[in-house]
């Protein structure tokens, strides 16, 4: 089936239509698979030796570095994300992303078997041949990367959806890798929708694996179409209900805490999977911590994304903006208090600005304190023992992330064992680096299956061979 849909890049701040593109159909998928698994099959890529694969990725990373600016500026202009955390943050991220797969890619080695004296059992890492990404709109550069770095230093093929809104950084970092001496069919961006494009990936005979990272619903029906397919392996990462622990010794880190705070609230405007969009303050402390914290948001610089003093954009479109105030609204009419400096004058008119906003009080089960709401927005609520702190921190069906703040190391690592998330920091807001795991429990995904020699495992699949010995 051929469509002729195309796809309408618009800027976020502006609601200035960017570019229009061909919308990739069912069918451009399944060729791209088709040709993806030819060139596979062919060796190009599966059989050179690691190094020269190496070889390519790092020079991928150098051309990244060389364009790095037009990378954070074509992230910014679609995601409406500031300029300052695309240079800063993003497109750095990325460029270390693609450097330590090519530089980890001789390092996986297989095993032998403790077996017989007259036999050999020997267990190697190899490609999953055809792979899969479909990537969401809020970290696009740095979600490509995730995938593209240690799927192609393991020797596969990989098809990368980017999400509708946000299609340009990957497309751009394709024609880089083809600079860099990546051969033919090896890595095809296919812009698209995700009911025809991603659908059809996820349905796709010839893809092996399908690493996902977006919403939970998605998630869940990506999941339903492997299955009904080929029971190509799957692994999720979606979203987040994450919260911010701070015990009564967490104003000890003064400054440094509540700008962590302000980070992980409203980094990316709050549109990150691991914001920590619930603050859990002890009791002694929660005044001194909301006024310091509200003081703060309010301080943030609310501006149009390319200049580079702006600290808060656009949301990512209407929709987003009518869910992120709905919920507020409904919290208020609740009884919830809300604290906001609200936004200032001369903001582009047609962008989804929402300002950040911390709100306490809100009533028991509703949705700013349940749903994800991807937006700047936090709660506050407070505890007075550990166990409730944990409690409170637990009660939510995703378990991506979470913070804890205190000085006592007991109670970190008892509060770093207690909170079911898959990434824990203390006395930061992290996800640690590129050497450490990432990925969610619960409702949040597999677990820790992206970043460090783990998103190895996503990529490989290991076979036992036995050999007989005489
Ligand atoms: P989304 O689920 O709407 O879309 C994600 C991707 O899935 C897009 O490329 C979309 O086109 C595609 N898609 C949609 N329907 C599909 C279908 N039926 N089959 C296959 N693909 C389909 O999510 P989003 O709005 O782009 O991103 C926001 C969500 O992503 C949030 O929930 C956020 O928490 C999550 N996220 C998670 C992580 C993580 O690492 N855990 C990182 C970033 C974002």
């Amino acid at each position: 089936m051929t469509t002729n849909e195309t796809l309408l890049v618009v800027n976020p701040a502006t609601g200035e239509p960017i570019t229009t593109l061909p919308a990739s159909s069912a069918d451009d998928v399944a060729k791209a698979a088709e040709q993806a698994r030819r060139a596979h099959d062919a060796g190009v890529w599966s059989r050179r030796p690691v190094r020269e694969r190496a070889a390519v990725l790092l020079r991928l990373a150098d051309l990244m570095e060389r364009d790095a600016e037009m990378l954070a500026r074509l992230d910014s202009e679609d995601a409406g994300k500031p300029i300052t955390e695309c240079r800063t943050g993003d497109v750095p991220g990325a460029i270390e992303t693609i450097r330590w797969f090519a530089e980890a890619a001789d390092k996986v080695f297989g095993r032998i078997a403790p077996s017989v004296p007259d036999g050999l059992g020997l267990m190697s890492r190899e490609p999953v041949g055809v792979g899969a990404a479909i990537l969401p709109w809020n970290y696009p550069l740095a979600m490509t990367a995730w995938k593209v770095g240690p799927a192609l230093a393991a020797g596969n093929c990989l098809l990368v959806k980017p999400a509708e809104a946000t299609p340009r950084s990957a497309l751009y970092l394709a024609a880089l890798a083809a600079e860099a001496g990546l051969p033919d069919g090896v890595l095809t961006v296919l812009p698209g929708y995700g009911s025809e494009a991603g659908a059809a990936l996820a349905r796709d005979p010839l893809v092996g694996a399908l690493s996902f990272t977006g919403s939970t619903a998605t998630g869940r029906r990506i999941l339903k179409d492997a299955a009904d397919s080929n029971f190509k392996r799957v692994s999720l990462e979606m979203g987040g209900k994450s919260p911010q622990v701070l015990m009564p010794d967490a104003l000890a880190y003064g400054d440094e805490l509540i700008h962590n705070m302000i980070e992980a609230a409203f980094l990316t405007m709050g549109q990150n999977c691991t914001a920590g969009s619930r603050v859990l303050v002890h009791r002694s402390i929660a005044e001194e911590v909301l006024e310091r914290f509200t003081a703060a948001a309010r301080e943030l610089v609310i501006g149009h994304p390319a200049d580079p003093r702006t600290q808060i954009g656009p949301l990512i479109n209407h929709a987003a903006f009518d869910r992120v105030a709905g919920a507020v609204e409904a919290a208020r009419d609740g009884g919830a208090q809300i604290h906001t400096g609200g936004l200032p004058h001369g903001l582009p008119p047609r962008g989804a600005y929402y300002p950040p906003t911390v709100i306490t009080r809100a009533p028991a089960g509703s949705d700013v304190l349940t749903r994800e709401l991807f937006g700047p927005v936090v709660t506050v609520q407070t505890f007075t023992t550990e166990d409730e702190a944990v409690r409170m921190a637990n009660a939510t069906e995703y378990g991506l992330a979470a913070s804890v703040w205190t000085r006592d190391l007991d109670r970190a690592f008892r509060l770093a064992r207690g909170i079911e998330a898959g990434v824990i920091s203390v006395n930061a807001y992290s996800e640690g680096d590129i050497t450490t795991p990432f990925g969610g429990w619960k409702q949040s995904g597999f677990g820790g299956v992206e970043k460090s020699t783990n998103a190895f495992e996503q990529w490989t699949r290991e076979k036992a061979v036995w050999i007989r010995t005489r």
